[in-house]
C-alpha cells in the first residue's frame, strides 16, 4: 500500500474503540504516526490494544489520555504530542457519545454532557490543531499545512426524535466545520467532516445485535448492509491525503445511502 501520509503526525480522539480505532488503524497503514486518544484511565488497556495492533502491523502509535471536553486536558495533549513528535499534521475529531431521552425528560446535565464532548470537544481540539498548523507552517509533507476531519453523523441533516442533544451537536459540528474551513482555507488548512450512517460499533450495538433489530435497521440503508469501521477509516485517509487536496469545508456522507430518503425506495 502506498504510504500517502508518511511522516505525518495524526491525533485521533476517542480512538480506543469503534470508528476512532478504525481511523487510527487506517491512518497508520497509510504511514501516519497515530496518537490514540482515550478519555478515562480505565480506557488505557483498550487504547494500548489498538496501539499494539498498529505496531504489530508495522505502524507507529502511542496512546494518550485526555477528556476532550476539558480545556486543560486538550491543551496538555497538544503540548505533549508537539513536545514528543515536533508537531501535529492531522486531527481526526472523532470522540462522541449519546445520552438519549425523550425531549421533555431530557435533563440539562444530559444536554450539556453530549454538547460538551461532541461539539465543545471538537472546538477545543480543532482550535489547538489550527494554532499548531499556523505556528509550524509549511513543511512540504503535504499540500496543506494541516488537515482536520470532524466526525459528524447523518444526523447533521436527519432529525432524530429522542436524541435532540446528539442531533444538535452534529448540526453544530457541521457549521463549525464549514465556518473554520472558510476562515483557514486561505492559509492552506483543509477542514472537512465525515457523516457516517450506521456503522457497527459499541455506540449503536442495540441497533444490530439481534436479527430482528438488524432487519429494522437495514430498512434505513438502501445498500442493505451495516457499515464497518474501515469504511470510515478509508474515507479519513482520503480526506487527510493530498488526493482530496481540492476538497474543503464539505461533509462526506459514508452511509450506504441512508440520506437518500429510503422510505421512498418502494414508490413512497
Ligand atoms: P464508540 O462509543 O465506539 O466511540 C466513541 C469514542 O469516544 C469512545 O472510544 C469513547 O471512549 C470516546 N469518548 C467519549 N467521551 C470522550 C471524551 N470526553 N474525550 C475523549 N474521548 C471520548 O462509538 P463510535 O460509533 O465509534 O463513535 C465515534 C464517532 O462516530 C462519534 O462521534 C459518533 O457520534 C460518530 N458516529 C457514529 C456512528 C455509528 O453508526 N457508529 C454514526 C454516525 C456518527
Amino acid at each position: 500500500m502506498e504510504q500517502k501520509l508518511k511522516g505525518q503526525i495524526a491525533i485521533v480522539t476517542g480512538a480506543s474503540s469503534g470508528i476512532g480505532a478504525g481511523c487510527a488503524r487506517e491512518l497508520a497503514k497509510a504511514g501516519a504516526t497515530v496518537i490514540v486518544n482515550y478519555p478515562v484511565p480505565g480506557g488505557k488497556a483498550m487504547a494500548d490494544a489498538v496501539v499494539n495492533d498498529i505496531i504489530q502491523n508495522g505502524g507507529m502509535a502511542i496512546s494518550h489520555k485526555c477528556d476532550v471536553s476539558r480545556e486543560e486536558e486538550v491543551l496538555e495533549m497538544f503540548e505533549t504530542v508537539i513536545g514528543q513528535f515536533g508537531t501535529v499534521d492531522i486531527l481526526v475529531n472523532n470522540a462522541g457519545l449519546q445520552k438519549d431521552a425523550p425531549f421533555t425528560e431530557m435533563t440539562l446535565e444530559q444536554w450539556n454532557f453530549v454538547l460538551g464532548v461532541n461539539l465543545t470537544g471538537q472546538f477545543l481540539c480543532a482550535r489547538e490543531a489550527v494554532k499548531e498548523f499556523l505556528r509550524r507552517g509549511d513543511t512540504g509533507k503535504s499540500k496543506s499545512i494541516g488537515k482536520i476531519i470532524c466526525m459528524s453523523s447523518v444526523h447533521e441533516v436527519i432529525p432524530w426524535a429522542g436524541h435532540a442533544n446528539y442531533a444538535a451537536s452534529k448540526g453544530g459540528v457541521m457549521l463549525m466545520m464549514k465556518t473554520i474551513a472558510q476562515e483557514f482555507a486561505p492559509k492552506k488548512i483543509r477542514i472537512n467532516s465525515i457523516a457516517p450512517g450506521a456503522i457497527a460499533t459499541p455506540i449503536n450495538h442495540d441497533a444490530w445485535d439481534t436479527q430482528a433489530h438488524l432487519q429494522e435497521l437495514l430498512k434505513l440503508i438502501p445498500q442493505k448492509r451495516v457499515g464497518q469501521v474501515d469504511d470510515i477509516g478509508k474515507a479519513a485517509v482520503w480526506l487527510a491525503s493530498d488526493d482530496s487536496d481540492y476538497v474543503n469545508g464539505t461533509t462526506l456522507f459514508v452511509d450506504g445511502g441512508m440520506t437518500l430518503y429510503p422510505g421512498f425506495e418502494d414508490n413512497g
